[in-house]
């Protein structure tokens, strides 16, 4: 067993040995899994009525994270997080990752077993089996990139393009939080880069920062669904934010949305943030990103099945694609709605 109190250099663990120290914890927890770490290839078995569900993302250092305030062990559950949100939004369940890295010799060992015991972490919780991956080095930055497999019954599948005229639209969680922890962690950054010997300042934020560091993927709202036999028409996950995605539905489903601000769930912790930055929380629930909520659509008939969840909220519905995509602010003004979130702003 290797010793972690050691800081050791990864030169000389070497690839092989790196891999097996970063997965020797691994434990294989689904019957879709036949073969997982340790052969050229994993072997999956799924029954023949199941269609397989596989996304892939890639984070990329100075891009998608900033290691000057995400700690390893965060970005690890995270980037599970982002994987697995993709295979619930297809309204299917996660059974298996890969997980490859490209790491530069600026790393510890240690680091990378912060980085696995997020991974891991994010695994236990959520009953996924690490099957493999690809180690490699990387002359600057820190890349991971997951995929994601899952399954789910033909009939059960939901995609992007199935909207109906008169669907309600419906949102999990709130919005905008994720973005709001995205402004604090930098404002803290910029001011420890002016004076090292301050302390960051991040108390009150635990719920946004949260939001930003350590978001859960909504494996509920599929079975919550199920239970309340709702099936949706369409359904994406919110990465970029509440407008990219809406319109993401109503291109492929070929149709128009009217989306009222007023009904947008926000958290107060968000709002309280958003006014103390001189920022609109309507636009960073719109634009934000990152929440990780999923938006879906559902028949009208099935108002009164989610009219008092507390976990889903409606936010408008889905009309003819001649009405445009259009969201009602407060008091009553019809808005275009674009890619960056509501031209109002824009200006
Ligand atoms: P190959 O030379 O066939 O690509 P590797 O030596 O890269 O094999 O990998 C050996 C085993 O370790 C494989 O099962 C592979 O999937 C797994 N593996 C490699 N890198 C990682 C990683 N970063 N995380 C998890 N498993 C990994
Ligand atoms: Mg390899």
């Amino acid at each position: 067993m290797l010793d972690n109190s050691t800081k050791m250099e990864l030169s000389q663990l070497g690839e092989f040995g790196l891999i097996k120290h970063l997965t020797q914890f691994v434990e294989i927890k689904n019957e879709s899994t036949v073969k997982g770490i340790g052969d050229d290839a994993a072997v999956l078995h799924y029954p023949a009525d199941k269609r397989m569900v596989i996304s892939t993302d890639m984070l990329v250092e100075g891009i998608h994270f900033d290691l000057s305030y995400v700690p390893l062990k965060h970005l690890g559950y995270k980037s599970v997080m982002v994987n697995l949100s993709d295979i619930y939004a297809m309204n299917a369940r996660p059974r298996q990752i890969t997980v490859s890295i490209a790491v530069s010799n600026r790393f510890s060992t240690d680091s990378l077993e912060e980085l696995y015991n997020g991974i891991t972490a994010a695994c236990n919780k959520y009953g996924i089996d690490l099957i493999g991956g690809d180690t490699t080095s990387s002359r600057a930055g820190l890349i991971i990139s997951i995929t994601a497999i899952g399954e789910a019954a033909q009939e059960e599948l939901v995609y992007r393009s199935g909207a109906k005229v008169n669907d309600l639209i419906c949102v999990s969680g709130d919005l905008g939080g994720a973005y709001m922890g995205l402004q604090i962690l930098e404002r803290e950054k910029r001011v420890y880069l002016e004076n090292p010997k301050l302390q960051p300042d991040l108390e009150g934020y635990d719920y946004i920062l949260e939001r930003q560091l350590m978001p859960e993927a909504r494996k509920d709202i599929g079975d919550i669904l199920r239970e309340l036999n709702i099936k949706p028409n369409s359904m994406i996950d919110i990465s970029d934010g509440l407008a990219s995605e809406i319109l993401h539905i109503c291109d492929q489903s070929d149709c128009g949305c009217t989306i009222y601000e007023e009904k947008i769930p926000i958290d107060q912790q968000t709002f309280e943030t958003a006014r103390a930055f001189h920022l609109d929380p309507t636009v960073c629930a719109l634009s934000g990103g990152e929440d990780y909520e999923l938006l879906f659509t559902i028949p009208l008939t099935d108002h009164d099945k989610i009219k008092n969840n507390p976990d889903i909220t409606v936010l408008g519905h889905i009309t003819e694609k001649a009405t445009g995509c259009m969201l009602v602010d407060k008091t009553g003004n019809r808005h275009n709605i674009t890619a960056q979130g509501w031209d109002a702003f824009k200006k």
